[in-house]
């Protein structure tokens, strides 16, 4: 999933700012021929493209409706896929026309013609990724009757508007929402297998982002600022304190700090690493954001520390480099690739 982030922070439901306990997911889709992001979802960010219009959803009443939703998937201007979440994940949408506004999390996939089945397939890839993304996060389980339905099945269910969507669109492409939920469920089972690999466990070099409706750095904690979520990545720089794991107001924390601006290109070299937050953060509240090491291949006579010295300017970041690659001797071989975080 190519997760961004622009919440609709102009949009009158965003301003009532309600919230929810999710208990569901309502998938929509637009009902109009544009595929762009950037006709919903704006001011441009770099990746949308500017919508000329100006009739995006980022506007206290759209085209004079109370309308707004948690996400959106559709076209960057460069073609590809991205998912945006538009709403905080526990606010209350106007999404469904009925009581769904109330219990589900609702995202809107940007409608083409219909009739193209290579966006249709990655659309309906991105959104099963939201789902089981989501899902894990909310402990949702997709196959429980009436939790991962569209907006057609709420109808049905009495929850919400009259509209098709999206079985007048999936199934002209063999699909349907049985087949939907049922690979959410199977993408949950994967990765349940999977969550205590690497690359998704949080430790020291690992860069992160709070998650958009957390609302304190720990249970009893000090109150996140809006701007430690919306715009910048933390890179975890310790998660022990004298040997020891930190827990405060009962949860496990790790100390943020150092970080960058989101809209930076992260994979880009040169990205300015600033000091961060520098607290000790619920590691519940924390996503992994992704991997944006480098590959390094050991030479004969180099040493953990003297790679940490010329690659990220300080030899004590070693660690680090350990720790990324969960070493836990300090002896390297030639050949050897390593994972070096980002400078
Ligand atoms: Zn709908």
């Amino acid at each position: 999933m190519n997760l961004k982030t622009l919440l609709f922070t102009k949009n009158a439901c965003y301003l009532t700012g309600k919230t929810i306990i999710p208990k569901g997911i309502m998938v929509h889709s637009t009902g109009a021929n544009n595929p762009n992001l950037k006709r919903y979802v704006g001011p441009d960010d770099g990746f949308l493209g500017v919508n000329s219009n100006v009739n995006h959803w980022n506007r206290n009443t759209p085209d004079g409706r109370q309308v707004c939703v948690h996400g959106f998937i559709g076209k960057l201007a460069d073609g590809s896929i991205a998912t945006y979440q538009t709403l905080p994940w526990n606010y209350r949408g106007w999404h469904s026309g009925g009581d769904a506004n109330n219990t589900h999390i609702s995202f809107e996939i940007c409608e083409d013609g219909l009739t193209d089945g290579t966006y249709f397939n990655k659309i309906y890839q991105e959104a099963i990724e939201l789902c089981t993304y989501l899902c894990k996060m909310y402990r949702l389980d997709p196959m429980k009757d009436g939790v991962l339905i569209c907006h057609s099945e709420g109808h049905k269910r009495g929850i919400a508007s009259n509209h098709s969507d999206v079985m007048h669109w999936f199934t002209k492409h063999g699909k349907n929402m049985d087949t939907f939920r049922a690979a959410v469920k199977s993408a949950l089972s994967g990765s349940v297998a999977s969550a205590s690999s690497s690359d998704t466990e949080i430790k020291i070099g690992t860069w992160v982002e709070i998650k958009a409706d957390a609302l304190n750095y720990y249970p009893g904690g000090k109150k996140i600022p809006a701007w430690a979520i919306r715009d910048s990545y933390h890179r975890v720089t310790q998660v022990t304190s004298k040997d020891k794991q930190i827990t405060k107001g009962g949860k496990l924390c790790v100390l943020l700090g150092k970080k960058i601006k989101k809209s930076d290109n992260l994979k880009q070299a040169g990205n300015a690493e600033e000091n961060g937050i520098n607290s000790w953060v619920d590691k519940d509240v924390l996503t992994v954001v992704g991997d944006f090491s480098e590959t390094y291949i050991v030479k004969e006579g180099d040493t953990l520390w003297n790679i940490s010295a010329t690659k990220l300017g300080k030899g004590e970041r070693y660690l680090e480099i350990k720790s990324l690659n969960g070493l836990t001797g300090d002896t390297i071989k030639i050949g050897q690739k390593l994972k070096i975080p980002m400078k």
